[in-house]
C-alpha cells in the first residue's frame, strides 16, 4: 500500500449516528416442538388467509410487474380519500406505516433533535430516529401500561419536532381517550408535528376512541398513521399511510423511496378497502376473541391492561424469558421484550385456547 495510506483510510466511513440505532428484532417464526402445533402470535399479524378477492387482484397485478408501479399511488390514493372523507392531497402513502415513520423523521429532524414518545412503545420509534441522528426522549408509561400525556407535554423542549403518540399502545394495549388527547393536542406548539400513530384503529371498539380525523382537520401539526398490515391482512406487502395537512402530506412524498409502494400492494390496497366490510367481520371475530381471552386470563389472576389491539400484554418483569419459553413448548410463539414484558397477539381460537391454558398453569407453577 502506498506509504500515505492509513488504516482509516481504507475503511469505509460510515455515520457514527448508526452506532446509536438499535436492531428490530422481529418476531421469531413459528415453531415448536415435535407433535405440538405451532402458532406464530409474535407480530400482531391477522391469522386469516387473504381473501378471495384480493388475491384474485394480485394474481392480475403480477402480470404486469415488468412495469415500475403508479409513483403517485393514484387510485389508492382516490379510495383513501373518499373512504377516509378527507383531500387526496392530504394522503401519502409508503413503505408500511414504518416506511411512512421514516418519511416523517426524514422530513423533520436534523442531528440532535428531538422526537419525543411513550415507553415501551412501537419499537421502530428508536430506530427510525437513531438514523437521523436524531435524539429519542421517552417517557414511561404509568402502572396500568397508558401514555402519560402530560408528561410527555413537560417533555417538549425547543428541540421537539416530533411527538409520537401510539394509541392503541403497541405491545401494551390501552389507547388514549378522545378528550385527553384533544386537550395534550391543545396544548402542544404547533411547530411539533405530532404523529397520531393507529396501526390497531379497526380493533378498538371503545366509544372514547379519539375521532383523530376530526382532531387533525383543524390542526395543521397533526397527522394520523395508518396500515394495511393489520386489520387488512397484507403485512406481507407493506402499505401503510399517513393523512396529514399538504406542507407534511408534500414533504412525505419527497421523503419516500421512490416507487417504494409496489403494484401489487397498491391494487390488493384497493380491492381491500372495497372488501372492507368482509374484512371487518374478521376484526369482529378477533375483537370477540381479544374479550374472551382478557377475561379468561384475569380470571385466572392475571393483570392484563386494557387493550384495544389485537394482541394482549403480560409485565413479567424479570419472568419475562420463562413465560415466553413455556409458550414455546406449547407451540406458542410470543413476542418477548427484555425483562419488560411478553405480548401475545390475538390468533386464531385454538392459538388463543392455548393461550390461556398455558398462562393458566403458568400461575398455577409460579404462584
Ligand atoms: N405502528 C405500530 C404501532 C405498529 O405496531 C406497527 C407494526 N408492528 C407499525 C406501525 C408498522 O406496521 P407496518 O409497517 O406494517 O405498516
Amino acid at each position: 500500500a502506498p506509504e500515505n495510506t492509513s488504516d482509516t483510510d481504507t475503511e469505509v466511513r460510515l455515520r457514527s449516528a448508526l452506532d446509536q440505532v438499535p436492531a428490530y428484532v422481529p418476531g421469531k417464526p413459528a415453531a415448536a416442538p415435535e407433535g405440538v402445533t405451532a402458532y406464530k402470535v409474535s407480530s400482531n399479524e391477522n391469522p386469516y388467509p387473504p381473501l378471495p378477492s384480493v388475491l384474485e387482484v394480485v394474481r392480475d397485478a403480477a402480470a404486469s410487474i415488468n412495469r415500475y408501479p403508479d409513483m403517485a399511488v393514484t387510485e389508492l390514493t382516490q379510495a383513501l380519500s373518499d373512504s377516509l372523507g378527507v383531500p387526496a392531497e392530504h394522503v401519502a402513502t409508503g413503505t408500511g406505516s414504518v416506511g411512512v415513520l421514516g418519511q416523517v423523521i426524514a422530513a423533520t429532524c436534523d442531528p440532535g433533535d428531538e422526537v419525543v414518545y411513550a415507553w415501551r412503545s412501537f419499537e421502530a420509534y428508536p430506530i427510525v430516529t437513531a438514523l437521523a441522528g436524531a435524539q429519542s426522549v421517552q417517557v414511561g408509561l404509568d402502572d396500568h401500561a397508558r401514555h402519560r400525556l402530560d408528561a410527555m407535554r413537560a417533555a417538549i423542549s425547543d428541540r421537539t419536532k416530533v411527538v409520537i403518540v401510539c394509541t392503541p399502545n403497541n405491545p401494551t394495549g390501552p389507547m388514549v381517550r378522545h378528550d385527553e388527547l384533544e386537550r395534550f393536542l391543545d396544548d402542544v406548539p404547533g411547530r411539533v408535528l405530532v404523529v397520531i400513530d393507529e396501526a390497531y384503529l379497526e380493533f378498538v371498539d371503545d366509544p372514547e376512541a379519539p375521532r383523530s380525523l376530526e382532531l387533525y382537520r383543524d390542526r395543521p401539526n397533526v397527522m394520523v398513521l395508518r396500515t394495511f398490515s393489520k386489520a387488512y391482512g397484507l403485512a406481507g406487502l407493506r402499505i401503510g399511510y399517513a393523512v396529514a395537512h399538504p406542507p407534511v402530506a408534500s414533504a412525505l412524498r419527497k421523503t419516500a423511496t421512490p416507487f417504494g409502494v409496489n403494484s401489487i400492494a397498491q391494487a390488493a390496497a384497493v380491492a381491500s378497502l372495497k372488501a372492507f366490510d368482509e374484512l371487518k367481520e374478521r376484526v369482529d371475530a378477533l375483537v370477540a376473541e381479544r374479550t374472551r381471552v382478557v377475561a379468561a386470563l384475569r380470571g385466572q389472576g392475571w393483570f392484563i391492561p386494557d387493550t384495544q389491539a389485537n394482541f394482549v400484554w403480560f409485565g413479567l418483569g424479570e419472568r419475562s424469558g420463562d413465560f415466553a419459553a413455556a409458550a414455546q413448548q406449547a407451540g406458542l410463539t410470543l413476542r418477548q421484550y427484555g425483562t419488560d414484558g411478553v405480548r401475545a397477539t390475538i390468533g386464531e381460537t385454538e392459538a388463543n385456547d392455548v393461550l390461556i391454558e398455558v398462562a393458566g398453569a403458568w400461575l398455577t407453577e409460579h404462584p
